[in-house]
């Protein structure tokens, strides 16, 4: 056997959407791949599973935005058909309704961001405070996502910025707020500006379509991640749970290049020619606290200046139907600090559809207050808040109920956080990052950019041990043109300023 035949061991560790996007296509490139997940069930912050009396559930609903090319090209690869229709959402407060959007894709397609101010349905917000954001497209257009933009923008608070575009109270506290807490999990003041204005593009402004959502019809444990092991099964890949990694095993480093030949797990060493780690900040910190190979690179040690944010998903099962009238909600206004959601499934998820009481899932993002709380407790406080949204709630019997706490399990783009990210290469030559928090100038965000970064990093693994062919990972889809002339006229003034001016202020 030739030493390229031998080269082809490539252990991945996590299997969230990352590190099933990298494990699938290196195994169908007929590398011997090597998933190892600390967890009983893979799909990590997606995985799903049964309640005692077995029902389904799992670690909070997850949305497939309009510009998911990546993940849609994947589910039609592997024949599935998961995903509802697009479906229309609202937002509610403690005053009731306060917008519904429709399916932007639906209306005729006006110029980005006209179509999202004009076609999203504000039941009070007036427009003079609506067309408070317009100085904000300033900065939406001088942020293209590349590493000068992300130090300029990524010490300021996402407050701050909205302040000093003039963005108004109200839309402030009833548009964008609520959006980041949904979309970054944190109140704005503890949002960097650059991951919000990042994240606002991505899902909204940058086309028209860009908000519209599917979802699963059942949990994308069921529909999406079952299958996809299967497949990865069929193809060589081994995927094993109960594997806690701790450490990896560094080479002599004769040539100055440090490489790893193995990866520890427990008593286990699992002999690697590459490795991709595809975990979360908390599950890395824990991984380079305890390893007395990766704190040698302080590239790995500043990954400790990181957090992660409190998340709790929810799910009542109510003893009579209560009419939802639009599948999926955001609210906000309910806690200070806190945003959360809530979807009707029997009008997502086909096992629910003919149930004879509602099935609601309820999850809350940034819910540090929340966990300590008993689980009667918390259901209590979702009827109610269901209740104030949709007041028939208050009458139901809930029946069953699944209360489900993440202690630090998603990525806080907190101001500051920028540089102790990690990009895709480490200074380990044969070790590659990939997932949500690794910074990639792809520009996706969520379950999309952890794929595309999973791909990204199996890319890099062919491209150090030459074999197979890198995987195809579809670009975002290219800026407006009005908004791309806008881009390049900002960056010749840039240019020309730095040019004639001494480098002495901040970025
Ligand atoms: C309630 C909630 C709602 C969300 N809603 C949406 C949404 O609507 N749309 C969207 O796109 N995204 C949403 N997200 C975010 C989305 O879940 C994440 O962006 C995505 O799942 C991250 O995938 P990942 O592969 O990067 O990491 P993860 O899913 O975190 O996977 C990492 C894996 O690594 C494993 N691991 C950790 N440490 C070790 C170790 N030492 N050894 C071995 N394995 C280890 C973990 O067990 C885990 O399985 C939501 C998240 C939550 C929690």
């Amino acid at each position: 056997m030739s030493a390229a035949q031998t080269q082809r061991r490539v252990v991945v560790v996590g299997a969230g959407w990352a590190g099933l996007g990298a494990t699938y296509h290196l195994a169908q490139q007929g590398y011997e791949v090597t998933l190892l997940e600390a967890g009983g069930t893979p799909g990590g912050l997606v995985a799903g599973w049964q309640t005692a009396q077995g029902r389904a559930v799992e670690a909070g609903i997850h949305g497939f935005w309009y510009p998911y090319r990546n993940i849609f090209s994947l589910v039609q690869q592997l024949g599935l058909d998961p995903f509802t229709d697009w479906t229309r959402s609202s937002q509610y407060s403690p005053a009731g309704l306060e917008v519904e959007s429709p399916i932007f894709q639906q209306e005729p397609r006006l110029p980005t961001p006209l179509g999202t101010f004009l076609y999203t349905r504000f039941q009070r917000l007036p427009l003079s405070d609506r067309l408070s954001a317009l100085p904000l497209l300033y900065a939406v257009i001088d942020f293209d996502n590349s590493d000068a933009a992300w130090r300029r923008y990524d010490a300021v608070t996402a407050r701050e910025l909205f302040k000093q575009f003039g963005v108004s109270a109200r839309l402030y506290k009833e548009a964008f707020e609520p959006m980041l807490l949904v979309g970054l999990f944190a109140p704005g003041e503890q949002c960097s500006a650059a991951a919000a204005l990042g994240m606002l593009y991505y899902f909204i402004l940058a086309h028209q379509p860009d908000f519209d959502v599917v979802w699963c019809r059942g949990t994308v444990g069921d529909r999406i991640f079952r299958p996809w092991v299967e497949r990865i099964q069929q193809a060589g890949g081994k995927v094993l749970t109960q594997k806690r990694v701790t450490d990896v095993v560094l080479a002599p480093t004769g040539n100055g290049q440090p490489q790893v030949t193995g990866v520890v797990c427990g008593e286990e060493v699992f002999a690697a020619d590459a490795v991709i780690f595809a975990v979360g900040i908390t599950g890395m910190q824990k991984i380079i606290s305890q390893s007395t190979t990766l704190r040698q690179f302080p590239e790995f040690c500043n990954v400790m200046n990181l957090g992660a944010i409190d998340v709790l998903a929810t799910r009542i099962w109510c003893d009579r139907k209560v009419n939802v009238p639009l599948p999926s909600n955001a609210c906000f206004g309910f806690d200070p600090t806190t945003g959360w959601t809530f979807f009707d499934l029997n009008a997502l998820h086909d096992e629910w559809r003919d149930a004879p009481g509602s099935v609601i899932e309820a999850d809350f993002y940034h819910a540090n207050q929340l966990l300590p709380m008993s689980d009667a407790d918390l259901i209590a406080k979702v009827q109610r808040d269901l209740a104030t949204c949709i007041p028939a709630f208050r009458d139901v019997q809930i029946i069953d109920s699944s209360v489900i706490r993440l202690p630090k399990a998603v990525t806080h783009f907190s101001p500051g956080s920028y540089p102790s990210m990690l990009p895709g290469p480490t200074p380990l030559t044969n070790v590659f990052m990939s997932g949500d928090w690794i910074v990639t100038r792809h520009g996706s965000w969520s379950q999309e950019k952890a794929y595309v970064t999973g791909l990204e990093a199996a890319n890099r693994a062919i491209a150090h041990l030459r074999h197979g062919s890198p995987a195809t990972i579809l670009p975002i889809e290219l800026d407006e043109p009005h908004i791309a002339i806008a881009r390049t006229v900002n960056r010749s003034l840039r240019d020309l300023v730095s040019q004639v001016l001494p480098p002495i202020w901040l970025p």
